[in-house]
């Protein structure tokens, strides 16, 4: 696992994000991180990050994880990250490599299901458990027939049949675990685009959670979104 793609994307004098070194740090039997960061860049996704040998194996899942396991999600493997990057969520300046706003959807640890991660990962078949604030229980990742060019990094992540498998939304649950914040308050709060970011939050109507408890912010979240249609 390397960094270089990760660390030739970026220009970290302009990016706020992590410039990284691969941590030596490694822990096979507890602890390994688990996240996904929610991210308006050009098309909304959730990018699910799991630690492996010192760095952050990332995937890019477009419509974001389902717990129903009859639901199969599109991840698409893109570039190690640093472990830093963890805990990374703010503002990536608009031009820049993921220009956008970056939440962090969910964070906990992950525990493989299987002896041998590194034959699972080639094999592209990796089963897991996830011990997050949003995400709990057995989950696992295929590689997938892609198309063309990205074939070899097409996986798709699926819910197994356990008492955290359910037909809710998750993806409604839209606050970040580390904040509480919605995407347009990171902007907001980062100097970024508002208007984009909360076109990745839910609409008005449906953010009933949390009003109450918060209504200082969902009173000036309201007021921005109203002045950035
Ligand atoms: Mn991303």
């Amino acid at each position: 696992m390397t960094l270089n793609e990760y660390q030739k994307k970026r220009h970290f004098g302009v990016t706020p994000e992590p410039s990284g070194k691969a941590s030596d740090h490694e822990d096979k039997d507890s602890n390994l991180i688990y996240v996904i960061q929610k991210h308006r860049a050009t098309n909304l996704h959730y990018d699910f990050r799991l630690e492996w040998h010192g760095t952050l194996l990332s995937w890019a899942i477009p419509k974001g994880p389902s717990l129903d396991p009859s639901v199969k999600r599109l991840a698409m493997q893109v570039e190690d990250h640093p472990i830093d990057y963890a805990n990374f969520e703010g503002v990536i300046p608009e031009g820049e490599y993921g220009g956008g706003t970056v939440m962090v959807w969910d964070k906990g640890t992950w525990e493989p299901e299987v002896e041998e991660v590194d034959a699972a990962l080639q094999k592209g078949d990796l089963k897991f458990t996830l011990h997050g604030k949003k995400l709990k229980g057995s989950w696992v990742l295929v590689r997938t027939r892609g198309y063309g060019r990205s074939s070899d990094r097409s996986w798709l992540l699926i819910k197994h049949r356990d008492q955290f498998a359910s037909t809710r939304d998750v993806n409604e649950d839209a606050r970040s675990v580390i904040s509480k914040r919605l995407l347009a308050d990171i902007a907001s709060e980062g100097g970024g685009d508002v208007a984009k970011a909360a076109t990745g939050d839910p609409s008005s109507k449906s953010t009933t959670p949390k009003r109450s408890a918060r209504p200082k912010r969902a009173a000036a979240t309201a007021k921005r979104r109203k002045r950035a249609t």
